[in-house]
């Protein structure tokens, strides 16, 4: 900044902020910076460089420093899943699932669209019961009758999903439950194929010769604070996604089948502390077939949008916190220090980042996160790793899950994004002049990156926001239009 500007007038220190932000040599290149990230809410600032060299004559082919940057520094996005922690980057996120998913039913993203006419369900998955809860039920005809308690609940009313009587709702069975959502699952998947082997009176080894089964799944919070499963379950031939199903592997063949997986599938916990538990799906399930053409049906384009949609949900929308339990000063041990060990200075050895009464979330969910918390202290539970899971009722985290033959990864999407930045560097060769290696020469590539900070400075705050809002407008615009990828939105 020029010693002689005098900003000691303006009195906004973000609007300071920005005219030293201005002022810096290079005020287009920040403002890039700001733009790529899309209002990413808490980028991550990084420091450090990225050198590739000729392994041959030792050449430096491109290079990239941080110290070149007018602030020294390089934002990323955070990469956040969770609208709650990032809305731009959770749209991300979400446009990427929508991507995948979208693909792995109408083809794309180099998966041929004879996907299209393999046969292909919704399936929705729910969890156990562990006592009744507050409801909206409906009669067969759609006609609402009152909750069990003599209420008509509104849509949004607070008591939905939490039990009638907490005092004998089975808490460490629903906590069990969640924690053991994801091995449920493995085991349903292996259970299907074996259903299905039967229903079609084959071996697995046989099936597996000419029909595969791929899922693409997400997990969602039910009010009850328990995790369910949406799903599209696809029927392949032998290589995946680019070969056809036999034509006697049908949607009846896949419904029947996923009706005795569901029936057969259990996994039994094992405690004295606690009793046994078995964890079994629900007694609802949902399985829909998607269409290719919507004639009213359920169409794939709509699929894909549910799915990138429950994709970027999370716990928080059962109204849990989105913070870990574990005091981070102790790292949940209770104390610090070397040989001679002093009570924690921040949780005081209650080993919780704050205390679980205090938590402003709804007694229902705070029992939830009480039984969770409880039981991690529990031998045979250990490798649950519940105080990490506590806050999010103890289910473990895998919120979208696919089989590797489903269609493209998140990996390879992410990489088109990457490429931009390998555009840069090259941008960068050419501008310093560098030669264009050749086709067989080797390249080396050292780097050292180091973490420095998240967020904004103010100033780039202003420019992040301008970005929201002309992105915010964009989107408008879109969905006056009314494009198909907008469904989801
Ligand atoms: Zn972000
Ligand atoms: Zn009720
Ligand atoms: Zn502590």
């Amino acid at each position: 900044m020029p010693r002689n500007l005098d900003l000691r007038h303006v009195i906004s220190p973000a609007v300071r902020d920005l005219i030293e932000l201005a002022n810096l040599q290079d005020f287009d290149r920040t403002r890039e910076q700001i733009t790529r990230l899309r209002g990413c809410a808490r980028p991550v600032n990084l420091t450090g460089w990225t050198e590739t060299r000729n392994a041959e004559t030792g050449a430096v082919v491109r290079s990239y420093s941080t110290a070149d940057e007018p602030t020294g520094r390089l934002l990323t996005a955070c990469g956040s899943r969770r609208a709650s922690r990032c809305p731009a980057c959770s749209r991300t996120y979400a446009a990427d699932t929508f991507h995948l998913v979208r693909a792995g039913l109408c083809g794309g993203k180099n998966v041929p669209e004879t996907v299209r006419t393999h046969p292909r369900v919704f399936l929705t998955l729910t969890a156990f019961s562990f006592g009744p809860v507050h409801n909206r039920p409906t009669t067969n005809t759609g006609k609402p009758y009152p909750c069990r308690c003599g209420q008509h609940h509104g849509e949004d009313a607070p008591a939905l999903g939490t039990p009638l009587d907490p005092k004998t709702y089975d808490y460490t069975g629903a906590v069990l439950w969640n924690a053991h959502a994801g091995a449920l699952w493995a085991r349903f998947t292996l259970n299907l194929r074996r259903a299905l082997a039967a229903h079609l009176h084959m071996t697995q080894k046989a099936m597996k010769e000419v029909l595969r089964v791929s899922f693409a799944k997400v997990a969602e919070y039910q009010q009850r604070g328990l995790v369910h499963f949406h799903a599209v379950v696809r029927f392949d031939g032998p290589d995946g996604h680019t070969s056809a199903p036999p034509a006697f592997a049908t949607v009846a063949v896949l419904n029947e089948a996923i009706g005795t997986a569901v029936e057969a599938t259990a996994l039994t916990v094992v405690s004295d502390t606690v009793g046994d538990r078995e964890i079994r799906w629900g007694r609802k399930f949902d399985v829909r077939e998607i269409a290719a053409l919507g004639d009213g049906e359920l169409t794939d384009a709509a699929v894909a949008g549910y799915v990138a949609k429950y994709a970027t949900k999370s716990a928080e929308d059962s109204g849990t916190v989105d913070r870990t339990m574990v005091c981070r000063t102790c790292s949940g041990r209770g104390t610090v220090g070397g040989t001679i060990r002093d009570l924690c200075p921040d949780c005081h050895g209650t080993r919780q980042a704050e205390p679980i009464k205090n938590l402003r979330v709804q007694s229902h969910v705070r029992q939830m996160i009480r039984t969770a918390w409880a039981l991690r202290g529990l031998p045979e539970f250990e490798d649950l790793k519940l105080c990490k899971w506590a806050h999010i009722l103890g289910f473990r985290g895998h919120f979208s899950t696919k089989s590797r033959a489903y269609s493209t990864t998140l990996g390879a999407l992410r990489d088109v994004r990457r490429a931009w930045r390998t555009a840069q560097a090259e941008a960068a060769r050419v501008r310093a002049g560098h030669p264009a290696p050749g086709p067989d020469t080797v390249l080396v590539t050292e780097s050292s990156w180091a973490y420095l900070a998240s967020g904004y400075r103010p100033g780039e705050e202003l420019l992040a926001n301008q970005t929201r809002h002309e992105i915010n407008q964009t989107r408008a615009e879109k969905a006056r239009v009314k494009t198909e990828g907008e469904v989801w939105a």
